[in-house]
């Protein structure tokens, strides 16, 4: 068994899609281990994604990210981290396909309602990061 972080970013609680959302990952067999709302701090969220630091959308994507209540979920099961990034579909919007949740839900790279851990190393770290 694997676990993984996801996070409904705040356009998908805004939109009122958390319920839909946590269907998909229940329909797949997967096993809410722990879940909370919350609203990131900037620092927080500078923290999450210091790999793209550098990149022009990054102020733009910190203050997406604090704009209001997420909700963060740690997801058990086979596979689980490489399944849920399927699930989540392509960051490229254009690049989501349908069935995905981005690929359904969203209109933009950046408002893109979901994150989750890519990796194994990823998961430890935003598991410690969110859960402990
Ligand atoms: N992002 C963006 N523009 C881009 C690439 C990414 O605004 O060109 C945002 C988007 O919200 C994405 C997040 O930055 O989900 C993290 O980017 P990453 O490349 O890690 O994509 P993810 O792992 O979320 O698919
Ligand atoms: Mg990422």
């Amino acid at each position: 068994m694997e676990q993984t972080l996801v996070i409904i970013k705040p356009d998908g609680v805004r939109r009122r899609l958390v319920g839909r959302i946590i269907q998909r990952f229940e329909d797949k067999n997967l096993t809410i281990k722990e879940m909370y709302q919350g609203v990131l701090t900037e620092a927080i969220a500078q923290e999450h994604y210091a790999h793209l630091k550098d990149k022009p959308f990054f102020p733009n994507l910190v203050n997406y990210m604090t704009s209001g209540p997420v909700v963060f979920l740690l997801l058990e099961g086979k596979e689980a981290i490489t399944l849920v990034r399927q699930m989540l579909g392509a960051t490229n919007v254009l690049q989501a396909i349908p069935g995905t949740i981005r690929g359904d839900f969203a209109d933009s790279t950046t408002e893109n309602i979901v994150h989750a851990s890519d990796c194994q190393e990823n998961a430890t770290i935003e598991i410690q990061r969110f859960f402990r």
